[in-house]
């Protein structure tokens, strides 16, 4: 019997997720003895072919993104958006928030542009759902090697896959305990970067030490690595719930955190909330109504 053929693509994005992959090493050769490797970056040369598993790496960025897209998933069964870029339009989806043009004016200078073989940018970066269908959205910057082959796995078989829900102070270890109280008082007076801080308490939440973590905003399910591992969240995995603003909810928890008015002082929180999942948020539509859309 023949095996399921799996092909794999990059769109825009750093191939980090595709360095996760390679580090399944030996899992590599598993993975070998269960499916055939049509396309992908392991197998220069080759062209996309029809495919039973996809996976897709990368948001949409370009003209050549959207094209490649839509060609593979002509071809696919069952395509896996595996990382933040292909889940949620990742981090460089804050590109959304100023015109195309003043992107290309800021990289090349007033009235340049890249050569002729750069495929042109998108007005927008889109996460692949904008344009097709997903049946397994594995996010993360990049997924955990052991995530991604779970959901791998699971679409060869032809198995239903999903991540966790809730959010990631669900799962991370650290102590809480003025955020679990009832209590007019506020947990922080202020927010801080970790290296502003002389001291950090190891155990204790982050958001309680008046450090900015982005657990009580983003989606559970990668071990809350980060935070054990001593950094606070970034919010990689995007937004606990698929209706879910990560970066208005951003604003609603530290609003929550600190005194009547510090919000005001805090710099970049629509970066910081919406670092991964600008493009999935209601931002680049609010913005193309107002025809703040212009490639011209
Ligand atoms: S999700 Fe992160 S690791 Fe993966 S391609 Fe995008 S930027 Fe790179
Ligand atoms: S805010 Fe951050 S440090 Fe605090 S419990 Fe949530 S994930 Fe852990
Ligand atoms: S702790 Fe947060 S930033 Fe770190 S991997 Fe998990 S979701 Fe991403």
């Amino acid at each position: 019997m023949s095996k399921p053929r799996l092909a794999h693509i990059v769109l825009g994005g750093c191939e980090g997720c595709y360095v996760s992959l390679l580090d399944a090493h030996e899992g590599l050769v598993e993975l070998l003895d269960v499916v055939e490797i049509v396309h992908s970056p392991l197998t220069a040369g080759t062209s996309m072919k029809e495919c039973d598993v996809l996976l897709v790496e990368g948001a949409v960025t370009t003209e050549r993104d959207e094209r490649v897209l839509m060609d593979a998933r002509a071809k696919a069964d069952t395509l896996v958006a595996v990382g933040s870029c292909a889940v949620l339009g990742g981090i460089g989806g804050l590109r959304n928030l100023y015109p195309t043009r003043e992107v290309l004016a800021d990289v090349y200078g007033e009235g340049g542009g890249p050569s002729k073989n750069v495929p042109d940018l998108t007005a927008r970066v889109h996460a692949v759902s904008d344009f097709v269908k997903v049946d397994i959205a594995v996010p993360g910057c990049a997924p955990q090697t052991e995530t991604l082959l779970s959901a791998i796995g699971a679409a060869i078989d032809g198995r239903a896959w999903d991540m966790p829900r809730r959010n990631m102070c669900d799962e991370c270890k650290r102590e809480k305990r003025a955020m679990l109280e009832h209590s007019v008082d506020f947990v922080s007076d202020a927010v801080y970067g970790l290296m502003e801080l002389e001291t950090i308490d190891p155990d204790l939440c982050f958001l309680e030490q008046g450090v900015i973590c982005m657990g009580p905003m983003t989606r559970e399910g990668c071990g809350a690595r980060c935070t054990t591992a001593g950094m606070p969240c970034r919010g990689c995995q995007g937004p606990s719930r698929v209706d879910f603003e990560q970066g208005g909810k951003t604003i609603d928890a530290l609003a929550a955190v600190l005194p009547p008015g510090a919000i005001m002082f805090l710099d970049d929180l629509i970066g910081t909330g919406y670092r991964y999942s600008m493009p999935i948020s209601i931002f680049p539509s609010a913005y193309d109504h107002e025809g703040g859309d212009s490639d011209e």
